[in-house]
């Protein structure tokens, strides 16, 4: 064979064994973890390998955060598996859970690696004590205990900026999309969530983040977001978070 050929073909499979994109076969693999689930907790159960079965209830209605974060993450799956991309088998979805259960951390966590993730996002409706606040927000595994804090980071703010996109066409004066990190979940431990994620080598590295998709305890947001325009605001979220997740998985 001639050597400049030769040398082009080594060149050729060098890039394909370096460049993760070229090395992966099958299709990017998303998981989306509906946040919460299962029968309300008993007593004292707040291990910390488990969270509450939910967390954000709206105020009027008494929606609870973990039907819609359960609701959206299929929305989103169906999204996807509609796309272009999915379509094409370049991408996939795998849902940690598609039922009303509150599977622990450490099972969490592993979907994500038996799957092959190539990232991993947990959906959130958020809460807060005043009923006012507003606003998408990614939570972030701390950098203290973060290899991967930089890419979490990008990767949160792009799926949070998703969703803001969508709100503020509901409502103009959404505060921007905004982060925090993970130091003040768990009594202050961080998430055992993105403890377990780092655990594993086949996780430890992928993007990951919590979206928080917006407060679901707003009294000023609840009736319009969640109830009078409830299916056409979820619709354009899964589209918004669905395109983002394909785009940032398949660059
Ligand atoms: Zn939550």
């Amino acid at each position: 064979m001639h050597a400049k050929i030769l040398r082009f073909l080594l060149f050729v499979a060098c890039v394909g064994l370096l460049s993760p994109s070229a090395r992966a076969q099958g299709p990017r693999v998303i998981v989306i973890d509906p946040g919460h689930g299962g029968p309300r907790d008993a007593g004292s159960d707040a291990a910390h390998n488990k969270s509450t079965s939910n967390n954000a209830t709206s105020v009027a209605h008494h929606l609870l955060e973990k039907d819609l974060t359960l609701q959206l993450a299929k929305l989103v799956a169906a999204r996807i598996e509609a796309s272009d991309a999915g379509r094409a088998g370049k991408v996939k979805v795998v849902l940690t859970r598609d039922t009303d259960v509150n599977l622990d951390f450490t099972r969490r966590a592993a979907v994500a690696a038996d799957a092959h993730a190539a990232c991993f996002m947990s959906i959130h409706f958020n809460s807060d004590d005043g009923h006012r606040a507003s606003g998408p927000r990614a939570v972030i595994q701390r950098k203290a205990n973060n290899p991967n804090f930089d890419e979490d980071k990008a990767f949160g703010l792009a799926m949070a900026g998703a969703v803001e996109n969508v709100t503020k066409k509901y409502r103009p004066q959404t505060p921007k999309a905004s982060w925090q990190d993970d130091h003040e979940l768990h009594g202050n431990w961080g998430s055992y969530l993105f403890f377990q994620l780092n655990q594993n080598p086949a996780t430890r590295t992928i993007p990951s983040c919590h979206l928080e998709v917006e407060f679901l305890d707003s009294t000023s947001l609840e009736q319009t977001f969640f109830v009078d325009k409830h299916d056409e605001i979820f619709s354009a979220w899964a589209d918004a978070i669905a395109r983002e997740l394909i785009a940032q998985v398949t660059r």
